[in-house]
């Protein structure tokens, strides 16, 4: 089973591909794995990346698609693949294209979780973390006993600079424009969906699976 897996951060993403690749018994990879192996492998494109990587710039897409292509042109990948944060622009996405004829790979769902804004701002706004023991709450999906309080330690319990309201708007804002070609271009190929991702997580599961069945057969 070949998917590409998009959605907004705090959509739940995660969670359907840990269990996408139980089901299917396929590797999941993320743009930041595959740099990360490439440059301990010490691949030519891997040294390349690395450069770009050590100035704090961003690498360029040659260099991410090299990495891309051979990542998905090693053995594990046979069976099938969930790719996870690439591609980001359309231009990239034309050359994932490439790749997969080359290497004669259809994908067989190019699935988008839908959550509004409203709701993933939501979910993400409302997370605390204790600073002694690591441990997460959200203030109405997951509250600690006594309100802002550890329950294992009665530590204070705070919120990441990352998880706060106007900081999880920019982000969403950022992810939104940068998407919309990407949505645009993808959703000319036949095996685009949609899945209203504001449903249980078994739910949304069920419908991602559906989707990618029902295309399979036809
Ligand atoms: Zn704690």
């Amino acid at each position: 089973m070949f998917i590409l897996l998009m959605g907004p951060p705090g959509a739940g993403k995660g969670t359907q591909a840990e269990r996408l690749i139980e089901k299917y018994g396929i590797v999941q990879i993320s743009t930041g794995d595959m740099f990360r192996a490439a440059v301990k492998k010490g691949t030519p494109l891997g040294l390349e990346a690395k450069k770009y990587m050590d100035s704090g710039s961003l690498v360029p897409d040659e260099v991410t698609i090299g990495i891309v292509r051979e990542r998905l042109s090693e053995d594990d990948c046979r069976k099938g693949f969930i790719l996870d944060g690439f591609p980001r622009t359309t231009a990239q996405a034309v050359s994932l294209d490439a790749i997969l004829r080359e290497i004669g790979i259809e994908l067989d769902g190019i699935i988008n979780i839908n959550v509004p804004d409203e709701e993933l701002i939501r979910r993400t706004s409302g997370r605390q973390i204790c600073p002694t023991c690591g441990a997460t709450y959200h203030k109405t999906l997951n509250p600690p006993k006594v309100a802002d309080v550890c329950d294992k330690d009665g530590a204070a319990l705070y919120q990441r600079d990352d998880d706060k309201e106007a900081t999880v708007r920019q982000r969403l804002s950022v992810y939104g424009t940068q998407t919309k070609p990407l949505i645009d271009y993808y959703k000319t190929n036949g095996h685009y969906v949609e899945i209203n991702g504001l449903q249980a997580v078994g739910d949304v599961f069920a419908d991602v699976v559906a989707a990618l069945e029902s295309d399979r057969s036809c």
